[in-house]
């Protein structure tokens, strides 16, 4: 396969299941580092550039998450690509404020501030997000935050400018000239031949984690699977679609505040790749777009050659990592009502961006003359499966809101899960956790209720 590396193509027989990270360090390119090899310091972060609709599009991504296969027929840019003859003002800005010390962590977050000029709004607020999912363990932080800082006025001029943004991108010095040609270098190459069977890969943020190599990946990013679209009664999301898509998407922002919540999930790097399908096929207790959609009362498609069925994501879950999933098949999409609810949505993790919940919850529900009509609440963290609090949300159903309801059914909640003592906190904490969850749910909901401000 055929990808081009920088400014080179470069051709291999390389296995596609491999780290792309491993490959780079193995050619001899050492400024992509190694370092947790688990998508959590940043220290490997590359630009995967691909068309898209004719325009090339970049994103920021861990190189020990991406395996070899997805890099076929795109641009990979490590740092080596970003120098020019003299240093670009991203790094000149770290050079004036200190902001490198050993160094390990810098091309990183070079890279990711790179993908920040090329792939944002360019909001001033917004680019320490781009480096969320960047760890530094000697600099400090704060000489870094300067850095950024420094840059506002290079964000200024690229943001006026009436050019595309990579020709904008050259004139500021930021990106070297050869990125002009690589549109038309890409048309060129090819993707990887298609094949259906082994293990689904859609962004691999749980399976390069769990497995270092993959024999035989099947490359979903390959199939139709991803965007959010509407009908009459229903929004669809398509398993392949990503979280910050997902947390951007018009469509949901237009019945949830999606945009916020999901701003409390991992780091933007990992967003930018994790999917929906993913996070729910993965199984995982604590995924939180799963915990998510279960308590927006979501269906999902399940998807053999041409034929589906439609199940409740409630029912998908059987015990631990045990799914309602036949041999083949491939979930195709997540569709909830389209109809606005009030929403809730709460994650209590070690560190916010990065890390996944020790307990996380939502709730929906509609309220009609302080009754309580149509609840839904999940948790996450508190059993062998990502858990939809039937026993609760039955006993919320068609009562009116107080305080005293809120207490007796945060009881039947403490009957309904079974967390185990682990690294993430023992069992008593998070069945207290929940509890409180449960409570700020309501709390957050109700301003106009001030006695349930009592339940904390
Ligand atoms: C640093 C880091 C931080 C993280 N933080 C969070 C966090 O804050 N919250 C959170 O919830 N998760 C977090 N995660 C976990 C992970 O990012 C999510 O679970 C993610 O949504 C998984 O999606 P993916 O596309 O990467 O799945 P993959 O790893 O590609 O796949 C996961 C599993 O699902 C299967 N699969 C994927 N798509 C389909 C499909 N359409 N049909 C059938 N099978 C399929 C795969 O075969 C595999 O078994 C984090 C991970 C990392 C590395």
């Amino acid at each position: 396969m055929k990808f081009i590396l920088n400014q080179k193509i470069i051709e291999t027989n390389e296995p596609l299941g491999i780290p792309t990270l491993d490959f780079l360090r193995k050619i001899g390119i050492k400024g992509v580092k190694e370092s947790c090899h688990e998508g959590d310091c940043g220290a490997c972060m590359v630009l995967l550039g691909d068309l898209k609709d004719n325009t090339l599009v970049y994103k920021a991504t861990t190189s020990c998450l991406l395996p070899l296969g997805e890099i076929a027929g795109k641009h990979l840019v490590t740092i080596e690509g970003l120098n020019q003859n003299g240093l670009n003002p991203i790094q000149q800005a770290f050079v004036d404020t200190g902001g490198t010390q050993c160094g390990f962590c810098t091309p990183g977050i070079i890279i990711s501030l790179t993908g920040f000029f090329i792939n944002s709004n360019l909001e001033k607020n917004d680019i320490l997000t781009a480096i969320e999912g960047n760890i530094c363990r000697c600099t400090g932080y704060a000489s870094i935050i300067r850095a950024t800082q420094l840059l506002s006025d290079h964000i200024s001029v690229v943001k006026k400018s009436n050019k595309e943004r990579i020709p904008t991108l050259i004139d500021a010095d930021i990106l070297p000239a050869y990125f002009s040609d690589i549109s038309e270098q890409l048309k060129e190459l090819k993707k990887v031949p298609k094949h259906n069977k082994g293990t689904y890969v859609a962004g691999g943020t749980d399976l390069f984690v769990q497995n270092k190599t993959l024999v035989d990946p099947v490359f979903l990013s390959e199939m139709d699977l991803s965007g959010v679209w509407s009908d009459k009664t229903h929004i669809y999301v398509g398993a392949m679609t990503d979280t910050e898509s997902i947390r951007t998407s018009v469509e949901l922002n237009s019945v949830l505040n999606i945009e916020k919540h999901l701003s409390k999930v991992s780091s933007l790097p990992i967003r930018q790749k994790a999917t929906i399908g993913g996070n729910i096929v993965n199984a995982s207790p604590i995924g939180d777009l799963t915990i998510y959609f279960l308590a927006l009362d979501a269906e999902i498609s399940l998807k053999f050659e041409d034929k589906n069925r439609i199940i409740k994501l409630k029912d998908f879950f059987k015990g631990y990592k045990m799914l309602d999933l036949k041999k083949g098949e491939i979930l195709e999409w997540v569709r909830i009502r389209k109809e606005k609810k009030l929403f809730s949505f709460e994650k209590v993790a070690k560190r916010m961006h990065g890390d996944i919940a020790s307990v996380n919850s939502a709730l929906s529900l509609k309220l009609d003359n302080k009754i309580i009509r149509e609840p839904h609440l999940s948790a996450g963290g508190i059993g062998p499966i990502p858990m939809y609090l039937e026993k609760t949300s039955i006993f919320l159903e068609n009562k009116e809101i107080s305080s005293d309801l809120i207490k007796g059914a945060a009881q039947i909640t403490d009957k309904e899960i079974s967390p185990i003592d682990d690294v993430r906190g023992s069992a008593l904490y998070k069945r207290l956790l929940l509890r409180q969850l449960i409570y700020a749910h309501f709390i957050k909901l109700f301003p106009e209720f001030p006695e349930l401000e009592g339940l904390l």
